[in-house]
């Protein structure tokens, strides 16, 4: 409306200011030359015409000025919807986000650009309500973790009381386990809120993985008695150093996780074998195991906190089920990947981690 207004003005004042001297002179002109040069004759008639033609220019402009701001006001309510409809949505439902109506949406609209900013909105939407979804459902399974090493304590303490359990090492040593189990579990809490949040302190350097996996093996083989545990490092006889660029402890922290569940996983006469290899620049290193396997349908949870395939068998072995969704998160951390592989149900699973390696 400003710009018709203006529009409107600028017209006025030129049609003002040249139309009516362009006139004046063509008028004075033709008059003169019609009626013999009579000059009062002349600027009479001139007068006259300049007055009509002011009068016709003034009215037309009015009518075009009635007609732009008409069209103006049409296009600004049609654009008032169009655009600010929608963006009222917007404020709305982002005020409701913001409430803790996580569940809000706004419909999409037709114009394109409005409509990429309502879809991102809503996926934002969506993706706010997923990260309250688990959140919720974190503090739920911790809360859970918690009450069963609880639930023991007071089972033991109750018993104490009642003269069901006598006061003995033994009894102490029962409840031992269970303080043992929360203190395992507010450790492995801590670690992750860590690894979640991108806090762990890495001391990125150059190590050779081969001598690292070879130690870490070593330090477990004591502990196993029932299964076997081999180490085949590529290319064979191959006695180089494979260097990687990482941070030795967290590796070390990953393969003992991994070996762990391994040898938990796997019955009495299975074997675990950690093979590593450069694979497409990155150093691989691959923990396999021959033991109960891990079905197509848990498979892709298994790195989600607290997931656990079989809850009272991990529960029982003291499995939290966060070591994989730590491990995952510090291989990441150093620029690698982790991930399973199995082919099913009693077929054994194969845990493979990368990890960058060292340039020269
Ligand atoms: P947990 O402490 O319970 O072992 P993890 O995060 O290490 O927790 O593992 C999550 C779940 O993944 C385990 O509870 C188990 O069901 C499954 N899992 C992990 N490693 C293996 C394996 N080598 N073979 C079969 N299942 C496994």
């Amino acid at each position: 409306m400003a710009v018709v207004l203006v529009g409107v003005v600028v017209l006025v004042s030129m049609a003002e200011l040249i139309g009516q001297r362009a006139i004046a002179r063509g008028a004075a002109t033709l008059l003169a030359d019609l009626i013999n040069g009579d000059p009062a004759t002349v600027a009479a008639a001139q007068a006259r015409l300049q007055a009509s033609f002011r009068e016709a220019i003034n009215r037309s402009l009015i009518l075009a000025a009635i007609a732009a701001i008409s069209a103006g006001l049409a296009t600004s309510l049609l654009l008032m919807r169009e655009i600010l409809r929608p963006l009222q949505q917007l404020a709305h439902g982002s005020q409701r986000i913001a409430a803790g109506h996580y569940d809000e949406r706004v419909a999409v609209p037709a114009s394109d650009e409005l409509a990429a900013v309502a879809t991102s909105f809503n996926q934002m939407a969506s993706a706010l309500e997923q990260v309250e979804q688990q959140r919720v459902a974190l503090i739920g399974n911790v809360a859970h973790e918690l009450r069963t090493p609880l639930a023991g304590l007071e089972g033991y303490l109750e018993g104490l009381i009642d003269g069901l359990f006598r006061n003995e090492p033994a009894t102490f040593h029962l409840m031992q386990r269970e303080v043992r189990r929360l203190r395992r579990l507010v450790d492995d809490l801590q670690a992750l809120s860590r690894v979640e949040a991108g806090q762990v302190e890495l001391h990125l350097e150059p190590f050779d993985l081969a001598a690292l996996v070879r130690r870490v093996v070593a330090q477990i083989q004591p502990q196993i008695v029932e299964q076997c545990l081999d180490v085949v490092i590529a290319p064979e006889g191959n006695d180089a150093p494979l260097l990687a660029y990482a941070d030795p402890d967290r590796t070390a922290q990953v393969l003992l996780n991994l070996l762990s569940n391994a040898l938990r996983y796997t019955p009495a006469g299975g074997c675990v074998t950690v093979r590593l290899a450069p694979r497409a620049g990155m150093a691989r290193v691959e923990v396999h195991d021959t033991g109960i396997g891990i079905s197509a349908e848990h498979l892709p949870y298994i790195f989600e906190r607290f997931y656990r395939v079989d809850r009272s068998r991990a529960r029982a072995s003291g499995g939290s089920g966060i070591g994989l969704t730590i491990a995952r998160h510090l291989v990441w951390a150093m620029g690698g990947e982790l991930t399973a592989a199995s082919d099913g149900p009693g077929k054994g699973s194969t845990f493979t981690f990368t990890l960058p390696l060292a340039r020269h």
